[in-house]
């Protein structure tokens, strides 16, 4: 099996329904099992900032698919979900990234791992944060990059506690 961490993200329409349906859909698939889920976390837009705040969780899972395999999968939840593509960094239904696959590197023309952004961004490491594992070695650099960011100053905030998968989609377990 391989171990997977995803960043996903939403600021349009019912965000936390959103991040629900984007969290059953990847538990409906047989190949992947979700081992974890972080507390739901609320930032303020960056970059283009002309846009509402944003809610981000990280779950951790399990999976047979090869990378590039999950990446399909996270664009098949995004476009079922009815993600338009209007401009890069603009506002999203949701947003599933692969930030970590396996202790792996990956640098072809559609998929980079580790995710190429995230050691900037306080609203992946946060959540991400709160569900690795120590036997994960990718970790020092997360704690690392996380040392280095000001939390505060980043904006983000514990919007609501979740402690299991079953408990933020109880009709799928
Ligand atoms: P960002 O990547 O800065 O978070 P974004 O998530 O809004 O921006 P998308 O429009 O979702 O960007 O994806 C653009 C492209 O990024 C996708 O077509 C995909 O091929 C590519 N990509 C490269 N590496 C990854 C990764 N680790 N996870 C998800 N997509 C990736
Ligand atoms: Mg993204
Ligand atoms: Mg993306």
């Amino acid at each position: 099996m391989m171990q997977a961490y995803l960043s996903i993200g939403t600021n349009i329409g019912e965000r936390e329904q959103n991040l629900r349906d984007a969290v059953s859909m990847l538990l409906a698939q047989d190949e992947i099992a979700i081992t974890a889920i972080s507390s739901i976390y609320e930032t303020a837009a960056v970059g283009y900032t002309e846009q509402d705040d944003f809610l981000n969780i990280a779950v951790a899972l399990e999976t047979k698919l090869d990378a590039l395999e999950l990446l399909a999968q996270c664009q098949k939840v995004e476009n079922d979900l009815g993600r338009i593509r209007e401009f890069r960094w603009g506002p999203r239904i949701i947003d599933l990234d692969i930030l970590l696959y396996n202790n792996e590197k990956y640098e072809t023309e559609s998929l980079i791992i580790p995710h190429p952004r995230m050691y900037e961004r306080a609203f992946v490491l946060v959540p991400l944060e709160e569900i690795m594992t120590q036997k994960y070695v990718m970790l020092e650099g997360v704690l690392e990059a996380l040392q280095a960011l000001d939390i505060e100053k980043e904006g983000v905030k514990l919007w609501k506690k979740i402690a299991t998968v079953e408990e933020f989609v109880p009709f799928e377990s």
